[in-house]
């Protein structure tokens, strides 16, 4: 029995879960937010406990420090000798990672390289690879990527079509994100509900603040919907998700603005924000529009379009689907958001659901389409520190039985 310590650090955030494992026991889990400023938060949960702290954090650097004291000053590990792992999530892998590994030197330097495709969660990662490494240095760390299972796509399915040497010199293609979460929720799916069958063919939808599909056959993934970068795919929290990049170019001349500052609105102030005008947050979308407004119901709607192209598109890809997955903070929790695209998608896929008991299911694991249904409709609450743990015990064992 061992400790192992999943990492995440966002831009601005840097969240933990300290598991036992084998047992996949969490002991803690928390997030510092905020980072960057003095009026920083961090937010331990363990046992029935639930603490916050407001403090200065210049950095992810001073949150690790605060981390790996907390921990300690709060009992939850005596010895940093049982700390065994640190795995890190990394945002970007680019076409070098197809699976976990050991953040080694080499990892460090190709995480280095990658910064310019992913300038704002790169440098974090390296940030908290390194703090550790300074506060508890015989820990062995790993690196767990977003982009490592999208991997397995061809070239037909990341090539953009501009000029190829664009592609090949500075590795302008699709990468796709969530791979993590993807692979997770997929594998529970085919363990669960299809005897450990590979062939099963699956469209897993991460529905969050930030929102992508994949298309699933033999395990592996052929086709996802974020890109380059996060922003590609569907209409997402803020983001717009697929547009004809004429409209950048539109924008920028009708606005005055630069070309960086409308991506960053791309980016920022678009998707459910820049079109409904109330809120990124579904939540309060959907309220907005039980109570009458109107660019509410239609951002609804336009999201719920984006989101059955491309399982329509998906569909065709794979040639056919035996089992559609819902998960992340809007498909694990709004009945509302998946009636409308089940609904949309019951004629041509042959769909069909139990109204209420998709009511009822909110951050839960359910099968909600009727067994008469053409396709299996399953909502699967997604855990990406979990298969960071389990990425990292694997590659522990690995190494001590060298
Ligand atoms: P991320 O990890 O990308 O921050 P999550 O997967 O946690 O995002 O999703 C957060 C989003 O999920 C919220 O911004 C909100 O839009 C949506 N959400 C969460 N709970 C609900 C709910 N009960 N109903 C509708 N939307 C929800």
């Amino acid at each position: 029995m061992i400790k192992i310590m999943a990492v995440n650090a966002g831009s601005s955030s840097l969240k933990f879960k300290l598991y036992e494992m084998p047992e996949e026991k969490v002991l803690c889990s928390g997030i510092y937010e905020k980072i960057g400023h003095e009026d920083g938060i961090s937010t331990f949960k363990y046992g029935d406990k639930k603490e916050t702290k407001i403090l200065p954090l210049e950095n992810h650097a001073t949150a690790v420090d605060d981390l790996v004291k907390e921990l300690k000053n709060k009992g939850i590990i005596e010895n940093f000798d049982d700390l065994k792992v640190v795995g890190h999530r990394i945002v970007q892998g680019g076409s070098y990672f197809s699976k976990s590994v050991e953040f080694d030197k080499d990892t460090e330097d190709k995480i280095e390289k990658l910064i310019p495709l992913g300038p704002l969660h790169n440098p974090a990662h390296l940030t908290g690879f390194r703090a550790f490494k300074k506060i508890i240095p015989d820990v062995l760390e790993t690196a767990t990527f977003d982009t490592a299972f999208h991997q397995t796509m061809d070239p037909q399915d990341y090539v953009y079509p501009i000029p190829y040497e664009y592609t090949e010199n500075y590795g302008i293609r699709r990468y796709g994100a969530h791979g993590t979460s993807h692979n997770y929720v997929a594998n529970l799916v085919i363990d669960k509900y299809f005897n450990g069958a590979k062939n099963t063919r699956i469209i897993s939808c991460h529905l969050g603040s930030g929102s992508s599909i994949t298309a699933i056959k033999d395990g592996k993934c052929v086709a996802t919907s974020m890109g380059l970068s996060p922003l590609g795919g569907i209409m997402m929290g803020t983001r717009t998700g697929d547009i004809d990049p004429s409209v950048m170019n539109m924008v920028v001349q009708v606005s005055g603005k630069s070309c960086e500052e409308v991506y960053q609105m791309f980016n920022k102030k678009s998707g459910f924000l820049g079109v409904s005008g109330v809120s990124n947050d579904t939540r309060e979308v959907e309220d907005a529009a039980k109570n009458g407004n109107e660019r509410a119901a239609f951002a609804i709607q336009l999201f719920t379009r984006r989101a059955c192209d491309f399982i329509g598109q998906y569909f065709v890809r794979l040639g056919g689907c035996d089992a559609l997955i819902f998960t992340a903070g809007i498909g694990e929790n709004s009945a509302e958001f998946r009636a409308n695209i089940l609904d949309e998608l019951a004629e041509p896929l042959g769909i069909k659901y139990d109204k209420e008991l998709n009511a009822q299911i909110h951050g839960k694991e359910a099968v909600i389409s009727t067994p008469d249904s053409k396709i299996k409709v399953i909502v699967v609450p997604t855990d990406e520190e979990v298969m960071i743990a389990r990425d990292a015990f694997k590659i522990y064992e690995e190494k001590i039985n060298e």
